[in-house]
């Protein structure tokens, strides 16, 4: 099979069968070997309905319903993992997303080589609430990340198999999947103008917790990925750093008190300091981060992904 869509959904019942229409219009002209993968992110409206309805007169439609709402990250998540296809496509189920880009998306993975591409909604149809956000969003994600795209959450997105195979998607990470992909090796990363739409039916469904939400997955996905295997790098640097500092200040302290009171000089006393009060903290956050790093390391060591490395290719 060529190409696989996964759409996340929640209460998308009257865009379902336009949507799905759609997408079998666009790619049966394209004579693309396809399947379209529907996950019913624990929908309260009649959308599963839909979709099994939908499902038996389209033999290329697939179902998954969850029992709750787990959310968007959590149904690309499952959804990938059902996915047979050589390119894996994700968009949203709203009509947001136009179907039409879907082709030149699967044509720049077969045949540029991109690991992933991620659409870009140049023109945006959404309330100002939500652009200008989106917009510093996007630059502290682009900074921190080091990738060069300019719409990180657009849901219109294209996989090479071994991606969606590779990562994995949980909590709020599905804004990130280009980052979780960088750090997890996949490093030819694209980017694709993509029309967009203003939302025809049903309502939005995240507000604006998603950008509080979003920052602080950003600080752990950055700092998981590169010292989840080896937590002592990053505490034992700063903790030895800090242990080191705290050393030379007391040193400094008692040799000075030890030099003047031999000379028969005045000396403050040593708590009269506040140098003191500063090498003694520095000494204790120093053997702390130490511990913090030592013990991160022991659950590191009996985790049971301690050797789950991502292999691309083999040969033989
Ligand atoms: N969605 C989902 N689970 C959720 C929230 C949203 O599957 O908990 C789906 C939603 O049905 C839509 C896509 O994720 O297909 C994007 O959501 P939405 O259009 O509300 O986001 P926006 O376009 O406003 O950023
Ligand atoms: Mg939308």
């Amino acid at each position: 099979m060529e190409l696989s869509i996964v759409v996340p959904l929640l209460n998308e019942a009257e865009s379902l069968p336009e949507l799905t229409r759609w997408i079998a219009r666009v790619l049966t002209a394209r004579g693309l070997s396809y399947e379209v993968l529907l996950i019913d992110d624990g929908s309260t409206d009649d959308s599963w309905a839909v979709i099994e309805a939908l499902a038996s007169q389209d033999a290329t439609l697939r179902g998954i319903r969850f029992n709750l709402n787990y959310g968007k990250s959590a149904a690309l998540n499952v959804g990938f993992a059902a996915t047979r296809g050589r390119v894996v496509c994700t968009m949203d189920a709203d009509l947001q997303d136009s179907p039409e880009e879907l082709p030149e998306l699967y044509r720049m993975i077969t045949e540029d080589g991109y690991d992933l591409v991620s659409g870009w909604k140049q023109k945006r149809y959404d309330p100002l609430s939500k652009t200008i956000p989106t917009k510093l969003f996007n630059g502290a994600t682009r900074a921190i990340s080091g990738i060069k795209l300019h719409d990180f959450n657009c849901g219109l997105k294209a996989y090479d198999q071994r991606v969606v195979k590779a990562i994995e998607v949980y909590g709020e990470m599905h804004r990130y999947i280009p980052v979780i992909a960088k750090w997890a090796g996949f490093k030819k990363i694209g980017e694709k103008v993509v029309q967009h739409q203003e939302r025809k039916y049903g309502v939005t469904k995240f507000g604006l917790e998603r950008f509080i939400y979003g920052f602080l997955d950003l600080a752990s996905i950055t700092f998981v990925s590169r010292f989840r295997r080896r937590p002592m790098h990053f505490f034992g640097t700063l903790g030895t750093l800090s242990f080191f500092i705290g050393m030379v200040l007391t040193v400094w302290l008692t040799g000075e008190k030890w030099w003047l009171s031999l000379h028969n000089m005045k000396a403050r006393g040593v708590t009269q300091q506040p140098l003191f009060f500063l090498s003694l903290v520095a000494v204790i956050i120093g053997v702390q981060l130490f511990l913090a790093g030592f013990l991160a390391e022991m659950v590191q060591l009996n985790g049971p992904r301690r050797n789950d490395y991502l292999i691309r290719d083999t040969l033989r």
